[in-house]
């Protein structure tokens, strides 16, 4: 029964989680130290403190942390920071680590009521009787040699200890092949990051969730359904040990096309400098689409938007761009750009002889977005693009200015626009002629290089299939660089900032300009257009 109605929240679904309590839910997200957190990360971790936050409860962050083969500090702060950046702050910050010897304890109590047993079946042969239904030749050792096993040579990973792991006494010929005696406890000589040596030996996910969850009093833990298999086995566990009823609540994993959501992959591509680091824009981390110019407020967004769904999604981009483009359109100031190759020069005969400068808005829909100065001068780049379809005699219109007659376009002999010439006509109605073209002024100074970069999937098949290996799959060139001008605004920017170039779309300043380097711009994909300007 639900306790009370859930407030505050502007989600398009409504969903209440079962037996949930105003203000006595508590949620948590769990990520192993292993990896950056990617955007599925980001799904599971805003959920959860939506449903903290809807209650009126708790949220715990909990490093997952029990695999020291895996994990890192280094990872563990990253998560910290990614979380803090998506507005994400637990009421508690825990560690698994922290219930090594409670768990310890509750192996042990399970071993004497013959509940555990240990087993030295090779691993190969242990896979097979587990999917064949067969039991293990250990499974009816006496409660005195599973302990002595357990306390003596795995707790000290002895040579004996090693070819030994614990397993749950559930079923071994169970339908739902996950209660057929899961593995609990595993040798690993590795020192942990944090408990260093202390132990050598480590609880499974399977063991350490469900206890460590009742432990520190969380009422809904919210499981991506690839685990619902294992959620009878969860309850066991409970059960089993006498520990408090956890709710179990099953929400789908998202994943993306073209896209690779596990951080052992994400690892390799870092691994194998195919990409600048956890962070390259090509990534799915927080970091990465961070970089790319997605914003905090299009990823909540979305992630809301999507809501708990219980089917297995796979996303197209676009969707998670193009809203992103409704947080950032209204605010990103826009300014000039032309592409460096065979830019061409527009001769305005009855322009200005010396540069002038009028104020305009950066934002023509939003006046808040402030003013910025535009150079007027009887000089403008224009793009090649744009040239090769002038027309001599055509009116046009150069935006922010007004309309030019051209009077010739001169071309090389393959055809090339080498330059422009014209004549101002600034009575004549912008919105009769045909093009509204981008330009800047042709003053040296004032002429800022830019490097506009586009980006590919990492993938090029949209769904890999079990078998398939990512390795085969790799797109060949991911990467597409554009030299270009901009217009003397973009001085101001600071890395991070989102703009957008006037018709060629939006940008975010990666790298300001240096010591002869032009600032690099990334595109931000809209959802809609494929940009390579
Ligand atoms: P990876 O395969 O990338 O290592 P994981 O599931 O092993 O992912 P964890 O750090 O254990 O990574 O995950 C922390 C939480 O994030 C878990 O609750 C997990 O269910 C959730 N999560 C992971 N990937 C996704 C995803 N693609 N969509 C939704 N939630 C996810
Ligand atoms: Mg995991
Ligand atoms: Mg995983």
């Amino acid at each position: 029964s639900t306790g009370g109605k859930k407030e505050g929240h502007k989600a398009n679904f409504d969903i209440d989680l079962p037996g949930a309590e105003i203000g006595k839910v508590v949620t948590r997200f769990p990520p192993e130290p292993s990896g950056y957190l990617h955007i599925g990360h980001a799904k599971a971790a805003i959920l959860n403190q939506y449903f903290a936050q809807a209650y009126k409860g708790k949220l715990i962050i909990r490093f997952d942390d029990t695999n020291p083969s895996k994990e890192k500090t280094e990872f563990e702060q990253s998560i910290i920071e990614d979380l803090e950046l998506l507005g994400i702050k637990g009421d508690m910050l825990t560690y698994s680590s922290d219930y090594f010897q409670t768990m310890y304890d509750l192996a042990i109590k399970m071993i004497k009521e013959g509940k555990a047993y240990c087993d030295n079946t090779p691993q190969e042969q242990m896979r097979a009787e587990r999917m064949d239904g067969i039991k293990s030749a250990k499974r009816d050792a006496t409660v005195e040699e599973n302990l002595r096993i357990f306390e003596t040579e795995m707790k000290n990973a002895t040579e004996v200890g090693q070819t030994y792991c614990l397993r749950a006494k559930i079923s071994f010929d169970c339908p739902n092949k996950a209660l057929r005696d899961p593995v609990i406890y595993r040798c690993n000589l590795t020192p942990h990051h944090r408990t260093g040596t202390a132990w050598k030996m480590y609880p499974t996910y399977d063991f350490c969730v469900p206890i460590v969850d009742s432990i520190e009093g969380v009422t809904h833990a919210l499981r991506t359904i690839e685990y619902r298999d294992r959620n009878p086995q969860y309850e066991w566990m409970l059960k089993a040990l006498n520990l408090r009823k956890v709710h179990i609540w099953d929400f789908a994993r998202v994943n993306f096309v073209r896209t690779l959501l596990s951080k052992r992959k994400l690892q390799w591509f870092v691994d194998k400098d195919y990409v600048s680091g956890w962070d390259d824009p090509r990534f799915p981390t927080v970091r990465g689409v961070r970089r790319r110019g997605m914003t905090v407020e299009g990823l909540r967004n979305f992630v809301i938007s999507q809501g708990p769904s219980k089917n297995i999604i796979n996303l197209d981009w676009s969707l998670i761009w193009a809203v992103n483009k409704k947080v950032i359109d209204p605010v990103a100031p826009r300014y000039s750009s032309v592409v460096k190759e065979n830019v061409v020069t527009f001769n305005i005969a009855d322009g200005p002889a010396t540069p002038v400068m009028e104020e305009k808005p950066k934002h023509k829909k939003n006046p808040a977005v402030g003013k910025k100065p535009v150079y007027y001068y009887n000089k403008v780049l224009i793009d090649q693009a744009d040239a090769e379809l002038i027309k001599d005699g055509e009116e046009l219109t150069l935006m922010d200015w007004g309309n030019v007659i051209v009077d010739k376009v001169h071309k090389d002999a393959n055809g090339i626009v080498t330059s422009t010439d014209g004549k101002l006509h600034l009575e004549g109605d912008f919105r009769k002629t045909e093009k509204k073209i981008t330009w800047i002024a042709d003053v040296p100074e004032q002429v800022m290089p830019i490097e506009m970069i586009d980006f590919d999937h990492m993938i090029v098949k949209d769904k890999l299939e079990e078998g398939d290996n990512f390795e085969d799959f790799i797109t060949p060139k991911s990467e597409f660089h554009t030299l270009g001008y901009g217009d003397v605004n973009i001085k101001s920017l600071k890395v991070g900032d989102i703009i957008q170039f006037e018709r060629k779309g939006y940008f975010r300043l990666d790298k300001q300009a240096s010591e002869g380097k032009p600032a690099v711009f990334f595109t931000i994909p809209d959802g809609k257009t494929i940009n390579r300007y």
